[in-house]
């Protein structure tokens, strides 16, 4: 072929490669207050020239309060039909028992695929048998959780890890990839290397570590430990409001990955997990 040719050839396939790679799937986003959170969302991204193609939609439920909690959950559902980019993120309260596991039932029902947990937050600890018993029931009902696992609460990823590997047909997503604690998560190498012990269910977001991380001492040990979990399992999130998409994103172009690994991270490994099957 000639130069012309060539050029030619790769000008035309350019734009599609493009788009491709600038899909952005932003897990991790925190809408407190429903709509107005959204539009507040929306604005960050457009003031700091950024696109999304899906994102989550988080809410946390206060031990107690059942209707409340479920009226925030619709909140979230009810948006999500509004925008489909939206996917909701709902929550229940482990402590709240049985209202807790018919909440979870009646959004799963709903089409939920994903609820969020924060031991911290919502103050439960990780080993508390209700714990188990709601991350059981999620996995045989087809919704995965999204653990906040920035380590603020001792023995934060031991636990987590305990969880999850008790529990094969639970899909577990771990945000924040442990914090600064993150080196801990490379023992699923070793953990890969024992027969019938661990079943790839967890998965991280690595929202708010990334940030800090990037640029710092840190880094190359940080990508080493994303490989080590394996690639597929990582996932971008904003932790919007607390930090902006452009931030999150400006520091997985830092990183030493390939160009193919960040496009997992960025957008199909949370695309794949979670599909849109509207
Ligand atoms: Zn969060």
């Amino acid at each position: 072929m000639t130069k012309h040719g060539i050029l030619g050839l790769l000008l035309f396939c350019l734009p599609s490669f493009a788009s491709a790679q600038d899909e952005v799937f932003d897990l991790h986003v925190h809408l407190w207050q429903g709509e107005k959170s959204l539009r507040e969302y929306t604005e960050q991204l457009q003031s700091t020239h950024q696109t999304v193609a899906r994102h989550g939609a988080i809410h946390m439920a206060v031990k107690g309060e059942i209707a409340e909690t479920r009226r925030k959950n619709d909140e979230l559902i009810e948006l999500s039909k509004r925008h489909p980019k939206l996917m909701p993120i709902p929550s229940v309260h482990p402590l709240d028992g049985q209202a807790a596991i018919d909440e979870l039932k009646r959004l799963a029902g709903l089409g939920v695929k994903l609820i969020k947990l924060h031991p911290h937050t919502q103050g439960f600890a990780i080993t508390d048998p209700k714990v188990r018993e709601l991350c059981k029931l999620a996995g045989e009902l087809g919704v995965a959780v999204l653990f906040d696992n920035f380590n603020i609460v001792p023995g934060d990823s031991q636990n987590l890890f305990n969880l999850a590997i008790g529990l094969p047909k639970t899909h577990f997503v771990f945000a924040h990839i442990g914090g600064l604690n993150f080196r801990f998560w490379n023992s699923l190498f070793m953990a890969r290397t024992a027969k019938d012990f661990f079943f790839d269910n967890i998965h991280f977001d690595i929202s708010a570590t990334m940030v800090l991380v990037a640029d710092s001492p840190l880094e190359q040990e940080f990508v080493w430990t994303l490989r080590n979990v394996g690639i597929d399992n990582v996932m971008l999130g904003s932790d919007y409001p607390q930090l902006t998409l452009k931030q999150t994103l400006d520091a997985l172009e830092k990183l030493d990955l390939t160009a193919e690994e960040k496009q997992k991270i960025r957008w199909g490994n949370a695309n794949r997990l979670f599909p849109d099957k509207r």
